[in-house]
């Protein structure tokens, strides 16, 4: 084995509990969707998942589909998981998803309970794991009877191929049905994973009050709405920035001359706060008590040292606050 994790890893994290279960996730969590698929330099994603470890992120975050192509950042995963951090498999949160487009037919999509369990026996097998510690449903199936969907997750945990539950993309609503249906199996979801950053505040009408009050942790994703509430496109598009790849997961067209007004102002207050702008718009997520984690993507282990900042200055005066807001309008 030629990783060794440094010592000190778990001295400067924040680790806070995921709700009201007995779990707790470092304040910022990683996320595998982009940049650690076979298109991607493999040598730079082991950097970037190694340094994460030793900084005290002890949560990777994966879905069935991640790449591109499909499947391959499960596989990649594997692979450094079995090269570099296997010896820390106890230390270390892993989840995967189902519920996008997996592979064809009827049965590589959604939520039935035949595409869950054969889409995590998939995902174990990719990642040469054994359990995953939290399996979602990747987005609310309204033609799948909750019932079914949440009877394959209650199957999946007492088969013990994962850990706890997880709803992903699931609205308040669809959160009580699926809470009341959990319940009546003795069953719990542990953390929803809703997207939510300055630029896409939803779960703040309705979302959070119900996780808060139903004692569910929150793990937002894309907090950085891509890479847009950071410094880099403030000149321009770089070569080598997500808006420049072909993917459409955000293309040029998203990056309007108001967003950019707003980036720009947004960049000025992060400034005053001696932040990057990446480092306040992740503070801003972590505001929110309930939010136990948030869950970033790196395309280098720079942006993550420098996105890992944000736990230095946390808090925000009512009066940044209200900048804030009345910059987003
Ligand atoms: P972010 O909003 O954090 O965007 C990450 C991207 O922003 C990076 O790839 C990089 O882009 C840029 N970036 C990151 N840090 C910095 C920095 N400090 N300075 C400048 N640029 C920076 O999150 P993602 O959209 O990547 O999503 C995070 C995770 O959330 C995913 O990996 C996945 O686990 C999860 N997710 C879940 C979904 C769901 O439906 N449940 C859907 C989408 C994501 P660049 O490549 O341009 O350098």
């Amino acid at each position: 084995m030629s990783y060794q994790a440094n010592t000190t890893r778990y001295n400067d994290m924040t680790y806070n509990r995921c709700g009201k279960s007995g779990l707790v996730l470092p304040a910022v969590s990683l996320g595998l969707w982009q940049n650690f698929g076979f298109k991607d330099n493999y040598d730079t994603a082991v950097k970037i998942v190694t340094r994460a470890f030793d900084l005290g992120i002890t949560h990777f975050d994966l879905a069935n589909n991640y790449g591109p192509p499909p499947g391959s950042a499960e596989i990649n995963f594997g692979r450094m998981h079995k090269s570099e951090l296997a010896d820390y498999r106890d230390e270390i949160i892993v989840s995967t998803k189902a519920g996008y487009t997996m592979w064809d037919g009827p049965y590589g999509d959604w939520g039935s309970k035949k595409y869950l369990v054969a889409s995590l026996d998939q995902s174990l097998k990719r990642m040469g794991l054994e359990y995953v510690d939290i399996f979602y449903h990747h987005r609310y199936d309204p033609n799948t009877p909750m019932e079914e969907t949440m009877a394959a997750l209650d199957l999946i945990v007492r088969q013990g191929k994962a850990l706890y539950i997880g709803l992903s993309n699931y609205g308040p609503e669809q959160m009580h049905e699926a809470m009341g249906i959990l319940a009546q199996m003795g069953q719990k979801c542990l953390i929803n994973q809703p997207k939510y950053s300055m630029f896409e505040r939803t779960p703040e009408r309705g979302l959070f009050e119900t996780l808060g009050s139903n004692g569910i942790g929150c793990i937002p994703f894309s907090p950085l709405a891509q890479g847009l509430l950071t410094n880099k496109y403030l000149k321009g598009i770089p070569e080598d920035s997500r808006a420049a790849k072909s993917n459409g997961f955000l293309v040029p067209a998203q990056i309007t001359e108001e967003k950019l007004d707003k980036i720009k102002k947004l960049n000025h207050l992060a400034e005053s706060r001696n932040q990057t702008l990446a480092q306040m718009a992740l503070a801003w997520v972590l505001r929110n008590p309930e939010v136990t984690t948030v869950l970033i993507g790196a395309s280098s282990v720079l942006q993550l040292e420098d996105s890992l900042g944000c736990l230095q200055y946390k808090s925000f005066s009512t009066a940044e606050l209200l900048q804030v807001d009345e910059i987003l309008g």
